[in-house]
Order: structure tokens, then C-alpha cells, then sequence
């Protein structure tokens, strides 16, 4: 009896190591379909000046539009698109229809916003970037004063030397460069003052708590001085209160981005959020 139990144990966990090959192996041909049936999209979401409240750019964020599913968030796509291999491969989509999206606004006849694509640090070490983001721009018309790209600092201080590499060159022509989650990937000072960069963004936790808690305050505030010296740019991520607003104002945060103002939205729902480019008047 005893024995059969101990069969029974192992037939269950063999079972379970079976059914996460399986689960695996789903989700693997899961991402290669997401790419082939053309069920990925990007949504947008408004970044904004915090006095005017005018939007300024719009950041890409993936979704994967899943016929059973529904709307599955980037958290469940990247990891396994990273582990297999296919992140520069979606990535480039990501670039290519994020350019395309943002030509497409500007022939509607909306003032130029700017565009920012996350780019991940499978993607920034791939030895091809450069070249696909020259050759995006080429093919889709997009000044390269309308690009910026965000790369995580968690991201980037995993090689710091190829990243500064890869980043030079990419300024070489002529976009903006964004580290995205600022504050959580333990940058050190002298690394931040010699990378080419143009903007920090305040990683959302601290938004999130800075009303509640003394120390957040102070990271953000410390943040903002940090951008002030270094003189880059910087946003706040991740605004979903007038409160959390009204403090960034204060403390002269030039630009935010978070809920408050929009949630990510579909290309369509979007130009509500854009001024229309004035016209020459006629005659
Ligand atoms: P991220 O680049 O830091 O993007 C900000 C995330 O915060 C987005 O989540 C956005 O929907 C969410 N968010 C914006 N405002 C608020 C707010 O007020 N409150 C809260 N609670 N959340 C807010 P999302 O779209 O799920 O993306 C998560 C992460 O996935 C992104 O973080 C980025 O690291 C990554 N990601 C998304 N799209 C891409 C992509 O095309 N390529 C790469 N490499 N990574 C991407
Ligand atoms: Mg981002
Ligand atoms: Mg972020
Ligand atoms: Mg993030």
C-alpha cells in the first residue's frame, strides 16, 4: 500500500514537471503566432507638462491582442519573448510601428509630438540596432528629433562600457535617449554624468508613495536636483493624483506621464489628447 502511494507521488510530479514543459513549450509557440498573426499592438500614453498640461509626447507600450485571452500585458509577453530569442525581433515591430504611428498622426495635421519606444537591453547589446533604427527612420520618414528611446537603468548598468557604446551611436543620429524605472537600478554618479543621455524618468514607486512618506519626498526631490545638476530632463511616471501633481509642480518637475492624465490607449483614442498644427491662413 505504502508502495503504491510512493508511485502515486511520483507519477504526480512527474505529471507536474510535464505539464510546465508543456505549458512552456506553449508559450513559446504562443509568441511566434502573436508575431505571425499580427496580434500584437501598441497602445500610447500622453506625456505632459505639468504647468501647461499640453502634451508634449506619447510613450509606445506593448499589448498582445489574444483571440482568447484578451488584452495581455507586456509583463507576460517580454520575459518569454527575451528567453526565446525573439525580443529583438518584436522589438523592432515595436520601433517600425511606433515611427509609422507617429508619421501617421503628423499627416492628420496634429501638432508633432515625440515618440518614446522602450528598448530593451537584449535589444541594446543585439550589435544591430543602430542600423535598425537608422534604417526606421529612413523607411518610415520619422525626424530623428521625434524618437526617444527609454532604456531601463537596471538595463543599462548591466555593461555600462557596450551601452555607452551603443547609446553614442545612437545619438550619433540624432534622437533622444530616456532612462525609464530612474531610481531603482542603482546607477552610479560617475556613470550617469558621462552617458549620453537626455532625460531621467522617476521610476513610478516613488510617485506612488512620495505623498505618504517623507523618504520618497525626498528621493524625488533628490532626483530632481540630480537632473538639474547633470542638466538633463526628467519626468514623473506614474502620476495618478492631483496631490502627487501638485507636489511635482512645486518642486519644479517640468514633465509627467501616468493615469491622471490618461491610461495607454489605442492609436484612435489618442489625437483627443493632441493639438491640431496650425494652418496658414488662406488668401
Ligand atoms: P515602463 O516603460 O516603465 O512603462 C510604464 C508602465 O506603467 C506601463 O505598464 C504603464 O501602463 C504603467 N502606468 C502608466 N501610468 C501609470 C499610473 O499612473 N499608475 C500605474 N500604476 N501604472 C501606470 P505596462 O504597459 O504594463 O508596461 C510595463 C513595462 O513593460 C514597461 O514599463 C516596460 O518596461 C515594458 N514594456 C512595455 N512595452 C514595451 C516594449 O515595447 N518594449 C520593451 N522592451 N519593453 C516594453
Ligand atoms: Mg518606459
Ligand atoms: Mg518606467
Ligand atoms: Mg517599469
Amino acid at each position: 500500500r505504502a508502495k503504491t502511494q510512493r508511485g502515486g507521488g511520483a507519477q504526480f510530479y512527474n505529471t507536474q514537471m510535464t505539464d510546465e514543459a508543456i505549458n512552456r513549450i506553449e508559450a513559446e509557440a504562443n509568441v511566434r503566432q502573436a508575431l505571425r498573426r499580427n496580434e500584437l499592438v501598441l497602445f500610447f500614453q500622453p506625456q505632459f507638462e505639468v504647468g501647461s498640461r499640453r502634451v508634449t509626447g506619447v510613450e509606445a507600450l506593448l499589448r498582445w491582442v489574444h483571440p482568447g485571452r484578451g488584452i495581455v500585458p507586456p509583463v507576460q509577453l517580454i520575459p518569454i519573448a527575451e528567453e526565446i530569442g525573439l525580443m529583438p525581433l518584436v522589438g523592432d515591430w515595436v520601433l517600425e510601428t511606433a515611427c509609422k504611428q507617429a508619421v501617421a498622426w503628423d499627416k492628420l495635421g496634429y501638432a508633432p509630438i515625440r515618440m518614446s519606444v522602450n528598448v530593451s537591453v537584449s535589444q541594446l547589446h543585439a550589435g544591430n540596432l543602430v542600423d535598425r533604427v537608422k534604417w526606421i527612420l529612413k523607411t518610415t520618414g520619422l525626424p530623428p528629433s521625434r524618437l526617444e528611446l527609454e532604456i531601463t537603468e537596471s538595463g543599462l548598468m548591466q555593461n555600462v562600457a557596450e551601452s555607452t557604446l551603443v547609446l553614442e551611436q545612437l545619438k550619433a543620429l540624432g534622437l533622444f535617449i530616456a532612462i525609464d524605472d530612474f531610481g531603482t537600478g542603482y546607477s552610479s554618479l560617475s556613470y550617469l554624468s558621462r552617458l549620453p543621455i537626455d532625460r531621467l524618468k522617476i521610476d513610478q514607486s516613488f510617485i506612488a508613495r512620495m505623498v505618504s512618506d517623507k523618504h520618497d519626498r525626498e528621493i524625488v526631490q533628490a532626483v530632481l536636483s540630480l537632473a538639474h545638476v547633470l542638466e538633463l530632463d526628467v519626468i514623473a511616471e506614474g502620476v495618478e493624483t492631483e496631490e502627487q501633481l501638485s507636489f511635482l509642480k512645486a518642486n519644479g518637475c517640468p514633465q509627467a506621464q501616468g493615469y491622471l492624465m490618461s491610461r495607454p490607449l489605442a492609436a484612435e483614442k489618442l489625437a483627443a489628447f493632441f493639438d491640431k498644427r496650425p494652418q496658414p491662413l488662406e488668401g
